[in-house]
């Protein structure tokens, strides 16, 4: 009797299974892939060897060979192996830009890790922490979700309904309250009347969705549906992000798990910036004295989405800033190594990943490493710290925006 496949077709669409055979091995990616380069050229690691070795695990399952006589059994550690392969990786997509043959590798390493997932082999270590903490806690901090609110200052105004939301995300308003500090204080500066969710925020589920474990528990399907409905409830039209993770979840994820248009519009905060810049709507009340400033492209707002623009817009618009770009930026940009769920199941990685992005900023000696993404600021602050590089300093655009603007942050106190 001919026997079940080891691994199934789970997760992966018709255009991810000609995909896998659309690879010409070329190894055009294998050049470019950060956490390969960062785990010392670890050859499991190569996205060409990744593709490849799925590729036989579906051709021994389902490939001529196993129609005719039956599915050839993969060994098991071969399966857990590639498991930990596959979730060494930052779902960066540098390998998807490089590709020959326009393979999308970061929707192919999502699929390959949900299939691996409903498998029982994924996630990676602690990466199967998020399923309890988002289904317990709503975030993935263990923190109470009424503390969302607890970091706004008595000065900010949050109107009960507005057209505008700030959806600030679990890490702004629970870890690195500075951000969302100073997108607040911009807006109240700035007259633009916004609301927020406060409590009834729930994590937008970025860490489920890019770990393969959306479908557990049906968790991220429910977060997105009780954000999605608690924006409309509010009244807003358009809404604001400062983490580049929730802007990318909301704008392609959300619409895929709930198989529905967004009724809303969805901006990053530079996006919303670069326009009120061109309208003239910025008056600079603190110039900075001839700042030497680099900008990371995050992955998630950068190759994810296609957002390049508006955060040099603003950082050129600010007087005293003299923008120095890294030799990779934009589409080539080199990821700072967070992402994927590698920042909480392989750690050291991520800072292996982090410590090369510093150093491609170190090579343009500037004042400050600019990003926009509370992720990426405390990766590259690792990264930073880790190379013992004190003289840099690690700022997201929105708060060298406040300070340019005459916003005081020094009351802002982070968890
Ligand atoms: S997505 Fe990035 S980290 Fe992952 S395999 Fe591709 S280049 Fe490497
Ligand atoms: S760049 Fe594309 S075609 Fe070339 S080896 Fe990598 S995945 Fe295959």
């Amino acid at each position: 009797m001919k026997g079940e496949p080891s691994i199934n077709t789970n997760n992966l669409t018709a255009v991810q299974l000609m995909e896998l055979d659309a690879c010409v091995r070329c190894g055009e990616c294998v050049n470019w892939c950060p956490t390969y380069d960062a785990a010392n050229k670890d050859p499991g690691l190569a996205p060409r060897d990744k593709i490849l070795r799925w590729r036989q695990f579906m051709n021994k399952s389902y490939g001529l060979r196993a129609r005719l006589f039956g599915p050839k059994a993969i060994p098991e550690e071969d399966i857990e192996q590639f498991k930990d392969d596959v979730y060494k990786c930052t779902t960066c997509g540098m390998c998807a830009t490089v590709c020959e043959v326009g393979i999308n590798t970061i929707e192919l390493w999502e699929s390959m890790r949900a299939n691996l997932v409903k498998r029982g082999n994924g996630p990676y270590g602690k990466q199967g922490m998020f399923v309890k903490l988002i289904g317990e806690y709503m975030n993935p901090y263990m923190a109470d979700n009424k503390d969302r609110l607890s970091w706004i200052p008595d000065d900010v105004k949050i109107a009960d309904k507005a057209e505008i939301l700030y959806f600030g995300g679990c890490t702004a308003e629970l870890r690195q309250q500075k951000l969302a500090f100073a997108t607040a204080r911009v807006l109240n500066h700035l007259g633009i009347e916004f609301t927020m969710l406060g409590e009834d925020e729930v994590c937008c589920c970025s860490a489920l969705v890019r770990t393969g474990q959306y479908e557990i528990e049906d968790i991220a399907r429910k977060a997105a549906r009780k954000n999605v409905d608690g924006i409309v409830a509010k009244g807003a039209k358009k809404v604001l992000y400062a983490c580049a993770g929730c802007y990318r979840t909301s704008l392609v994820d959300w619409p895929r798990l709930l198989n529905e248009e967004m009724p809303f519009e969805i901006i990053h905060i530079t996006e919303f910036l670069e326009d009120l810049i061109k309208e003239g709507k910025l008056e600079w009340k603190k110039p900075f004295d001839n700042l030497t400033v680099t900008y990371h492209d995050p992955c998630h707002l950068g190759r994810h989405v296609g957002v390049y623009n508006p955060p040099r817009s603003v950082l050129n618009a600010i007087p005293g800033i003299n923008l120095k770009e890294m030799d990779r930026i934009k589409e080539n940009q080199r990821c700072c190594g967070a992402g994927g769920g590698v920042k909480a199941g392989v750690p050291d990685l991520a800072l292996g990943v982090a410590e090369t992005r510093v150093q491609d900023a170190l090579a343009k000696n500037p004042d400050i490493l600019s990003s926009a993404c509370p992720f990426c600021k405390r990766n590259l602050s690792d990264g930073r710290d880790s190379l013992g590089a004190d003289e840099l300093v690690v700022e997201d655009v929105i708060v060298l925006t406040a300070e340019a603007l005459g916003i005081s942050l020094d009351d802002c106190v982070e968890s």
